[in-house]
């Protein structure tokens, strides 16, 4: 697959870093807190002992934020202008990433739905043009594609259109009206999500949800002249995965004898992330795996992208935290 790289506009992706506070279980298990945000910028380990080995102890990204920071300072510093550029016609990535319980759902949540409210509030200011907003969700699970607006578990396929690129095929998509219609299809969502995860182990953990809107929009009688007559772009808000699913292919001899299997879309993020940060040059593997088929149009090239990388602050899940570190550091 080739890159595009036409106008030149491509940007790096936006990485922060975000610890989440100790939760109850860590307190009273005494647990202590390994790492301190130094500046915006700068997250450091504290626990020189075990720190002082191969890895680095002070970290540095776009953004890192301690746990008394808010998810909508989060939104605002970061994945806001890259979802704001869907308006302008430019796809868009939000991700989170993290191992699991260290706050990816959490974050996500706050920031699609701060995203989605300012995107109204554009809307409904900006007169010269006429919006229509389509909302579709998806999750990814086994290498196996859901869609979270349908009950019925069939397995959805995904098809080469040769002008839109990967397509999910028969996919729910809604026209969306307002805010309260927005609460409701996330509910359905998290519904729907809830029902496989009965049926299945462990599911939320291993599986990936992506929020897609679509935004298109019209010139009207108050555009001036030259203003493009049609923009279409979709912002992807995608909760991945947990990362220790990523970082098993130590374990990999073991893990397939208790078949335990690796995420083949969470491995294929990372290497397209690494990829796309090293100047994109080359392949990109984006069609090795289900969510980078899915994201390729909203990943590199022109599209925007921010990740947000959570952490327990926990010594307990220090070597996670590592991991999740040093994929930020690939990441940008
Ligand atoms: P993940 O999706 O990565 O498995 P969750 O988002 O479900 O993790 O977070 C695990 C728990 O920690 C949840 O109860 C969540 O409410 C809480 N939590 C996560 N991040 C924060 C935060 N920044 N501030 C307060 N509570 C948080
Ligand atoms: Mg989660």
């Amino acid at each position: 697959d080739g890159i595009d790289v036409e106008d030149g506009q491509e940007e790096k992706i936006f990485v922060s870093v975000r610890v989440r506070p100790m939760n109850a279980k860590e307190i009273a298990k005494n647990d202590s807190c390994d790492w301190e945000c130094v500046s915006d910028n700068t997250i450091v380990c504290k626990n020189v002992l075990t720190e002082r080995s191969v890895y680095p102890n002070a970290y540095t990204f776009d953004r890192v934020y301690g746990s008394e920071v808010a998810t909508r300072q989060v939104y605002e510093e970061g994945a806001k202008r890259v979802a704001l550029s869907a308006l302008n016609g430019i796809n868009s990535s939000i991700f989170a990433y993290g191992q699991t319980s260290s706050g990816k759902t959490y974050t996500m949540t706050g920031i699609t739905q701060y995203a989605i409210s300012d995107i109204f509030d554009q809307i409904n200011k900006q007169v010269d043009r006429d919006f229509v907003l389509k909302f579709s969700a998806i999750e990814i699970y086994n290498e196996c594609v859901r869609d979270l607006l349908s009950a019925d578990g069939t397995p959805l396929r995904l098809l080469d259109d040769p002008e839109k690129g990967t397509v999910v095929d028969k996919l729910t998509e809604i026209h969306l009206e307002d805010w309260t219609h927005l609460m409701e299809l996330l509910a359905v969502c998290e519904a729907q999500r809830k029902i496989g995860e009965t049926s299945l182990n462990q599911m939320s953990s291993r599986s990936h949800q992506i929020i897609r809107l679509t935004i298109e929009s019209v010139a009207n009688e108050f555009s001036v002249i030259g203003s493009a007559s049609t923009l279409t772009a979709t912002v992807n808000f995608v909760d991945l995965a947990g990362s220790e699913r990523a970082s098993q292919t130590r374990a990999a001899g073991k893990r397939l004898k208790e078949g335990c299997h690796i995420n083949r879309s969470l491995l294929t993020l990372g290497t397209v992330v690494r990829k796309l940060s090293k100047g994109r040059n080359g392949h990109v593997p984006y069609r090795d795996s289900k969510l980078t088929r899915i994201l390729q149009n909203s990943l590199g090239g022109n599209a925007r992208t921010a990740i947000v990388c959570t952490l327990s602050p926990a010594h307990t899940h220090l070597e996670q935290s590592r991991n999740t570190l040093l994929f930020a550091l690939c990441a940008k």
